[in-house]
């Protein structure tokens, strides 16, 4: 057997809201082979298999009574080349951040916008990662699974992903797809994206006129680093609900009760709504019960400050969820997997 199991295995590494639990049994997996075995090893002895990736989607409530098998797996590779069109191609264990320099590198525009966002390949499809007006559906090629159910190998088409708001089959369908390598379709002809946000603003603060992907890349990663809590330094898994999508009639109410509102008019007619704003307007930035709490500057972004549990996270962000609901008769979906 060549997965290295560890027994009783601390997930703190493993998770970026820091929170301290172990796993049965903890191994890496480097290769398709090694998931094969981890598979293997999950039905031989009826012990639950769970798949992280870099842990910053993750709340973990408890011990995990599972075999946590941790994606490893490393290669980059260009499968399609036409001198202006590219498709590449990355294993699941790729760092996504280090992932997306490499496409930089390379002259591949397409990814830029999702600079900075950590965790791994393999997991990107997972919520369809998103930020700064881009989502991975809007230069997704198609990805290899593993069925879990069946062992087979299966090949995925944009269409069959199911791509939401922070959505996906593979999350509609948890633990039946294990995601070994996912690819993209990039161009050397960058067309970018810079009307969200802050985005313009930073790259003319940064004395850039005529900007590459590298400088959109870099202004974006400029912006988040000032707006968002580093993890090493202070446990947190980003934001913490997605903004939730209403009505027109309860937009246009919650606008005249709060003119300040922000919403976010959709294809569909529906308003997605700024949670941040909600939570803030609820008086919770900066909200600190023990070591759980909200993030000072950033109230979508729930924080440990040491100690917290996965529990006291999950309740903290109940008592959020039951008083935005109260409040606005909006209801906050969680975006984290909880386990
Ligand atoms: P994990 O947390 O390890 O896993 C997430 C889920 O995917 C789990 O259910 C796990 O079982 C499953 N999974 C993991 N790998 C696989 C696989 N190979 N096959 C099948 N299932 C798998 N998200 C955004 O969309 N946009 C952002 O801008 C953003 N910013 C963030 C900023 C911060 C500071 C933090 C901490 C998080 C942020 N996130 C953001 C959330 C997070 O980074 C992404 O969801 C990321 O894709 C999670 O990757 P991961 O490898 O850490 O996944
Ligand atoms: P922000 O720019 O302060 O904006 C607040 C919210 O308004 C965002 O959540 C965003 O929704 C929405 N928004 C802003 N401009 C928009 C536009 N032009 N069109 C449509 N919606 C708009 O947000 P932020 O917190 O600093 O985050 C910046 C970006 O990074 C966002 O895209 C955010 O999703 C992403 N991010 C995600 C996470 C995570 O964990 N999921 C963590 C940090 C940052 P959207 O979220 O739908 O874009």
């Amino acid at each position: 057997m060549s997965l290295q199991l560890q027994v009783e295995a601390s997930l703190k590494p493993f998770n970026s809201f820091g929170v301290d639990v172990r796993a049965r049994l903890f191994a890496q997996a480097h290769n398709d082979d090694d998931v094969r075995e981890a598979l293997r090893y999950s039905a031989e002895h009826q012990l639950p298999l769970l798949v992280i990736g870099g842990g910053s989607n993750l709340l973990l409530t408890g011990d995990v009574q599972a075999l946590v098998l941790r994606m490893a797996s490393r290669g980059l590779r260009v499968l399609v080349d036409d001198g202006e069109r590219v498709v590449v191609e990355a294993e699941a264990g790729e760092v996504w951040h280090d992932f997306v320099l490499w496409t930089l590198a390379q002259g591949f525009a397409g990814l830029e916008n999702l600079s900075l966002i950590p965790g791994t390949v393999g997991a990107a499809p997972m919520q369809n990662i998103g930020a700064y007006g881009v989502e991975i559906k809007d230069v997704f090629a198609g990805l290899t699974a593993l069925d879990r159910q069946s062992g087979e190998l299966r090949d995925f088409t944009l269409a069959e992903c199911d791509f939401g708001y922070r959505d996906s089959l593979f999350k509609q369908h948890p633990g039946r797809w294990l995601i070994l390598r996912v690819r993209f379709a990039l161009s050397r002809a960058a067309s970018l994206h810079l009307e969200y946000g802050p985005v313009r603003q930073r790259l003319i603060e940064q004395g850039v006129d005529l900007p590459s992907a590298s400088d959109v890349s870099r202004a974006i990663s400029s912006i988040r680093s000032e707006k968002l809590p580093d993890p090493a330094v202070l446990g947190n898994a980003g934001s913490f609900f997605k903004n939730p999508v209403v009505s027109s009639v309860l937009a246009a109410e919650l606008k005249l009760a709060y003119p300040n509102l922000i919403g976010y008019p959709q294809a569909d007619g529906q308003v997605k709504l700024a949670a941040g704003w909600l939570i803030e307007a609820a008086g919770w930035k900066g909200f600190r019960d023990a070591d759980a709490g909200v993030h000072r500057l950033q109230s979508l972004v729930l924080v440990n400050y040491g100690a917290a549990t996965g529990l006291q996270l999950l309740a903290l962000a109940q008592r959020i969820q039951a008083d935005i609901a109260q409040r606005f008769a909006v209801q906050l979906e969680m975006e984290p997997n909880v386990y």
